[in-house]
């Protein structure tokens, strides 16, 4: 199997499953109990807690626990837009969020509050001067993400965030995809709450984090215990913790080479694909990008159909958000940047991650050339024209 969908999820690595290990099995006890064995469990879990800040750049106790990038999101999004409901109800967004924070928002323009979708621009970056012209007296908080999902976009976030801190007005990111990626403190963003998941830079699925600026008001969305400071109740994920820690750590270890390396492999399957396959664009290339990831357009083909016949090849990719899967419509980031329905619909993602080697972009780009190939042969749907 060659896997190019790093960015839906990626393996664990087997040395944060060996620190795992010994909370799963003899060291069980309940971080909230009053005894020593409760206390190991409490010990491990407030050392992941550090070490984990150590490379966000943050304090421990503005980390709290949560179980998914997803549930971050929510806890961001709703806990700071009903901390601030007595200052306003508008919230800023933008168009090509993840849709742990679009539905979310969705959601919440059903309990009264007022959203705005900023647009961005053909390339992917959020429209800096429609964001500002949209703040308002009412704003209490914007949400953009570090990096888009499907396209791999970095947004300018130290603009948004001076911007944000001009008006006093909150800020989220949602960093899943750039955490771990980058070899930057994800607390230099500026930003006032930033979410970061442990499944996508090989840690475990089940464990993720919220970071909550000292001081910054919020409200917590599950009720229960007072565990996570009140914020998030439920006993926590200590076996979970500790994987994510260790992963964490090698992750922001390995950044900068790693980064190059893949950087050096998306731009050369970049270059190769548009040289093997006619009538193809990589999306939002023109912008600054996170280095695994790249999104592209084949006219006249359906993307569904390019995964399943590269999944016949033994090649995982996926054609967005593994969230959005067997979903019609076509992707909603690429619409936002003006690409049209039908070619958004022949758009395929491929993340490159820890596993890629070369031989494996060369095998991609020519599973891709004979697919594309074979399905342009066979398809009905005639020609796209121009991809935008
Ligand atoms: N935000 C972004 C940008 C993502 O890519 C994802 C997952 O694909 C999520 C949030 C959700 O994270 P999780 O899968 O941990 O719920």
């Amino acid at each position: 199997m060659i896997y190019l969908d790093h960015n839906a999820t990626t393996p664990l690595d087997s040395r944060a499953l060996e620190a795992m290990l010994p909370y799963l099995t003899e060291r069980w006890g309940n971080p909230s109990s009053p005894y020593r064995f409760g206390s190991q469990a409490r010990i491990a879990l407030e050392q992941s807690r550090k070490r984990i800040a150590g490379h966000i750049g943050c304090a421990p106790a503005e980390l709290v626990f949560c179980a998914s990038g997803t549930e971050a999101d929510n806890l961001a999004v709703r806990g700071a837009a009903y901390a601030r409901r007595a200052q306003g109800n508008h919230i800023i967004t933008t168009a090509i969020e993840h849709h742990a924070v679009l539905n979310t928002c969705k959601a919440l323009e059903k309990e009264g509050f007022r959203v705005t979708y900023a647009p961005v621009t053909p390339e992917g970056t959020v429209d800096l001067a429609a964001l500002a012209a949209n703040i308002g007296e009412q704003t209490i908080l914007i949400s953009v993400m570090h990096a888009n999902n499907e396209t791999g976009v970095l947004q300018p976030l130290e603009e948004i965030a001076a911007l944000a801190k001009h008006h006093g007005i909150l800020l989220h990111t949602d960093a899943v995809q750039t955490a771990g990626k980058l070899p930057l403190p994800l607390a230099a963003t500026g930003a006032d709450f930033i979410s970061f998941s442990a499944h996508k830079l090989y840690g475990p699925k089940g464990i993720a984090a919220l970071y909550v600026r000292r001081g910054t008001p919020l409200v917590s969305i599950i009720t229960g215990g007072a565990q996570e400071r009140g914020i998030r109740a439920g006993t926590e994920n200590v076996a979970g913790s500790v994987g994510f820690a260790e992963a964490v750590a090698l992750a922001y270890d390995s950044a900068e080479s790693e980064g190059q390396r893949l950087r050096l492999l998306r731009d050369q399957f970049e270059q190769q694909v548009l040289a093997a396959v006619p009538g193809t664009r990589i999306n939002g290339a023109r912008s600054p990008r996170v280095p695994n990831t790249s999104n592209i357009t084949f006219e006249s083909i359906d993307g569904e159909s390019v995964v399943l016949g590269l999944d016949l090849q033994g090649i995982c990719a996926s054609t967005g958000s593994a969230c959005s899967t067997g979903d019609p419509e076509p992707s909603h980031v690429l619409l936002a940047m003006g690409i049209n329905p039908r070619a958004a619909q022949g758009s395929l993602r491929i993340s490159l991650g820890r596993s890629t080697q070369a031989a494996d972009i060369s095998a991609a780009v020519e599973a891709l050339r004979s697919t594309v190939h074979k399905l342009r042969t066979i398809s009905s749907i005639g020609g796209t024209g121009s991809a935008r």
